[in-house]
């Protein structure tokens, strides 16, 4: 199990050549591996499961977890009855932000839900090619079911919507930086696609958040920011997406 700190004499520290130090969750001792090719990062001497929740890190975690304070990253929550799990970050107001690469079964997902409480999925959307694409098709012939904030009906319910519909908590996939279209429209900045239950229908709609509103909830507590669409008037009838927000 690789992570990104460890403690040395007590301290929280980033793994550095020949460094040793132990778990902060476990205790068990634990080395710096400093390689050309990988990421540096600290791993367990024995093999054993810490924590059987934890993905390997992959550079989209420590993109993320980078966004964040060092004191917020890889934190240990404990649960009334002494489970404990390392939560990818856990921000100042008990926030946990699970950044999930690989799929989870929907089993796995509830247990996590259910000890962190509070906490948000953050989705690595480009872990297989074919999801990408396919979400490309589905937002650009979307239905839009609501301008403001701006709804959409995937339609096909297939692959990362199925595997991502919400069930407790809310999920964000992330895509990086590839560029949408929306019913024949760009998308003026970069977005978060947050997944969202149909009140009526149960299924799921696609919703997308500013990136920047999203880190900025995260960090300082301030508002999702969801896209808009202004409707010209006729006969321009083509939607236009704006700086608005709800
Ligand atoms: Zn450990």
């Amino acid at each position: 199990m690789k992570l990104r700190y460890a403690l040395v004499d007590g301290e929280r520290q980033e793994a550095q050549p020949k460094l040793r130090g132990s778990c902060p969750n476990c205790g068990m001792d634990v080395v710096a591996k400093c390689g050309q090719f990988r990421i540096w990062h600290w791993s367990h001497k024995q093999k054993l499961e810490c924590d059987h929740w934890w993905e390997p890190e992959t550079e989209w975690h420590r993109k993320w977890k980078g966004v964040f304070p060092d004191s917020w990253q890889e934190v240990i929550h404990y649960a009334d009855d002494g489970e404990r799990h390392i939560a990818d970050v856990k921000t100042d107001t008990g926030l946990v932000i699970e950044l999930q690469h690989s799929p989870i079964s929907p089993d796995e997902r509830l247990s996590r839900e259910m000890f962190y409480k509070q906490m948000v999925w953050v989705v690595d959307g480009l872990r297989y090619k074919t999801d990408l694409e396919a979400f490309r098709s589905v937002v650009e012939f979307a239905t839009i079911l609501r301008d403001d904030p701006l709804y959409i009906d995937p339609r096909r319910k297939t692959g990362i919507f199925r595997r991502w519909a919400p069930l407790q908590t809310p999920v964000f996939i992330d895509f990086g930086d590839e560029q949408f279209v929306v019913a024949g429209c760009s998308l003026l900045e970069p977005v978060l696609w947050q997944f969202l239950l149909h009140p009526v229908t149960n299924d799921v709609v696609i919703a997308p958040v500013t990136r920047a509103s999203f880190v900025d909830y995260c960090l300082n507590g301030g508002e999702l920011r969801h896209l808009a669409v202004l409707r010209r008037p006729m006969p321009l009838r083509r939607p236009r997406y704006v700086r608005r927000y709800r």
